[in-house]
């Protein structure tokens, strides 16, 4: 079939356009590909309890209006790891991760209600050895937390350093609490959260082995998809911080 120059260029120029639109060819789509940046704050307590760890109810109300009034929407750990890991670009324009540490009883007393409040998602992180302390959140709480968007990872079974401990001790660890935490919710846990941020590279090994997708730090960054997966940075939020927006733009630098 002959062909005009005018037709050859036109074929040219939808050719090139139907490729744009394909996400089977990894070059094509390296260039189109929507980066994110994701802060992922941490929190500990919540409630009325002394310390740093511990904002009030009503400060972490104040925090989530702060953050949805400037845009950002929080994303379920699910979403975080899509995109993370599994080049899944569908986020919300400005997203954010909300993390808690240490499975006080409290997150379910005080954040949990106010988190349904905004219609929000968190991750909590929890210590399966104590789960029948009566300061932490037992299995029932954390099942009903689960039918609400709230998603759960380990922070081992003792809460002890990783990075100070033999290897046979950071494999139970880190497999006992998986476990454990996959008897209670009945599907895969994926994510870690190192104790008091403590770990080496045979921590790193082993949480691979043990099946761990993600796991958080506390080194203060923000998250884009190109950082190790075993070794992602967070935003800690403490009581003495007065602005959970200043916090988050103090981890770009
Ligand atoms: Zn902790």
């Amino acid at each position: 079939m002959n062909m005009t120059r005018r037709g050859f260029l036109k074929t040219c120029a939808w050719s090139l356009f139907t490729m744009g639109l394909s996400s089977d060819l990894p070059f094509v789509r390296q260039s189109f590909a929507a980066e994110f940046n994701i802060p992922v704050l941490m929190y500990h307590r919540v409630g009325y309890t002394e310390g740093p760890l511990t904002v009030t109810p009503e400060r972490l109300s104040g925090d989530l209006s702060r953050l949805l009034g400037n845009g950002y929407v929080p994303i379920t750990l699910q979403q975080f790891e899509d995109y993370m890991f599994k080049q899944k670009d569908d986020l919300p324009r400005r997203p954010v991760l909300i993390t808690f540490d240490d499975g006080y009883r409290d997150n379910y007393e005080f954040a949990f209600p106010v988190l349904q409040q905004y219609g929000v998602a968190a991750t909590f992180f929890v210590i399966t050895g104590m789960l029948n302390d009566r300061i932490r959140l037992s299995p029932e709480q954390i099942r009903e937390m689960a039918k609400y968007r709230m998603t759960f990872g380990s922070h081992t079974v003792n809460h002890q350093s990783l990075g100070s401990m033999p290897p046979e001790n950071v494999a139970f660890e880190l497999n006992a609490s998986k476990l454990a935490l996959e008897e209670i919710l009945g599907h895969e846990v994926t994510a870690l959260s190192y104790p008091c941020g403590s770990y080496n590279a045979t921590t790193l090994r082993i949480a691979g082995e043990c099946g761990y997708s993600d796991a958080f730090t506390v080194r203060q960054a923000i998250c884009t998809r190109w950082l190790p997966q075993l070794e992602l940075p967070r935003v800690p939020v403490f009581s003495y911080y007065a602005d959970v927006l200043d916090r988050i733009a103090r981890a770009y630098s």
